[in-house]
């Protein structure tokens, strides 16, 4: 039997979706993301779908994810960007885990392992992180000292953009080749040089350097508003049985506070998904699932464990199969409405799934 709350999650479709934007944002490289558990899809299966599609890196955020892929057999180049203050970086060097530095006390941990592979990650206007502009140059000298005494390697230099408009990204670009300029009057000139992720990738050709980075477009969600037709496919579809039905007369109240009465009499069916799931409580009176092809609105407040559908007078019946997100060529919302339900992000929606949803390949 499946499991009741399932995150189905489609391998091939994160496969093409990687071979497809191979060929929308050419570079030498290509990466793809799978921190945060793969963006709520697993990070083993999205790392492994991504590969096969053609990726040659991955990236994680943090140690812990990339050596959760080494576990898990993942072979491939790995970079890791963001550490603990203290971070001991010795777990991650023995997993030839790529580390990404942005403070020099990182750089002086790695020298005293010594023989890490490092990217140098600049702050080029973002404001995160990545070294600030104060500090880079003393950062710089000391990379490409350790680089010539061939205690570290630098293999790359890296930097992320705001996407606050096409003027600041470029503006950014900018900043990313005098970066590279002082490397260079350091006597380095790091192979790997890369500052997109997936909008900037699509949308800046001349900011791809020799790496993208993928991450949401993998997985077949539009990375902004502007770029909903880039020709990917949603690869989670998040779905349940129905588990009660129930026939109400008008003026019944539904969920906590009864912000939504019936004005006619009507069936409601329960859904078992709630905010501890994932489903996002700030969508209450704007949702929509997918019972059987056909869109139905969801009614009243998101709870802990359940939300209401009102499905009207339509034979739906306990143990249909409902879907809140997935593909919209099976008529199902995607995650990307739900983010606009919900006043947030597409992101967001995938990456907040909880711990009793078991994650499932997706037979289509
Ligand atoms: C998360 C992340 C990405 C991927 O971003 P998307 O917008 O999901 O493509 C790329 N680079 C860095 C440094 C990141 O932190």
């Amino acid at each position: 039997m499946m499991p009741l709350r399932r995150a189905l999650v489609d391998s091939d479709a994160i496969s093409a979706n990687v071979a497809h934007l191979r060929t929308l944002a050419p570079a030498v490289h290509t990466m793809v993301v799978v921190k945060a558990d793969g963006y709520g899809h697993g990070a083993v299966r999205a790392a492994r779908a991504a590969l096969a599609g053609g990726a040659t890196w991955l990236g994680v955020a943090d140690i812990a994810e990339a050596l959760e892929l080494r576990a898990g057999g993942i072979t491939a180049p790995v970079l890791a960007w963001l550490h603990a203050p203290a971070e001991d970086f010795r777990a991650a060097c023995a997993a030839n885990i790529t580390i990404g530095v942005s403070r020099i006390e990182q750089l002086e941990a790695l020298a005293a392992i010594g023989g890490a592979t490092v990217h140098l990650k600049v702050d080029t206007g973002l404001g995160r992180n990545g070294v600030g502009a104060q500090e880079r140059d003393a950062l710089f000298a000391r990379a490409a000292q350790l680089h010539h005494a061939r205690v570290i390697t630098l293999e790359g230099v890296m930097s992320h953009v705001a996407g606050t408009s096409r003027a600041s990204d470029m503006a950014q670009g900018d900043d990313f080749l005098v970066a590279m300029a002082e490397l260079r009057e350091h006597g380095v000139e790091p192979e790997l040089r890369h500052l997109t992720a997936s909008a900037a990738s699509i949308l800046h050709e001349s900011l791809r350097g020799t790496m993208v980075r993928f991450g949401i477009a993998a997985y077949g969600i539009a990375p902004s508003p502007e770029l909903t037709d880039i020709g990917v496919r949603p690869a989670m579809r998040l779905e349940t049985e129905i588990a009660l039905t129930k026939r109400l007369r008008a003026g019944d109240g539904v969920s906590y506070d009864h912000t939504w009465q019936a004005e006619a009499d009507t069936t409601v069916a329960l859904v078992p998904l709630g905010y501890a799931d994932g489903v996002p409580r700030q969508s209450s009176g704007n949702g929509w699932v997918e019972i059987t092809g056909v869109r139905y609105p969801v009614v009243g407040r998101v709870a802990m464990d359940q939300i209401v559908v009102n499905v009207g007078d339509d034979d739906i019946r306990v143990g249909d199969r409902v879907a809140l997100w997935g593909d919209p060529a099976d008529g199902t919302p995607s995650a990307a409405e739900w983010a606009a339900w919900s006043d947030t992000i597409g992101y967001d929606v995938v990456t907040g799934l909880g711990r009793r949803v078991a994650r499932l390949e997706w037979q289509r």
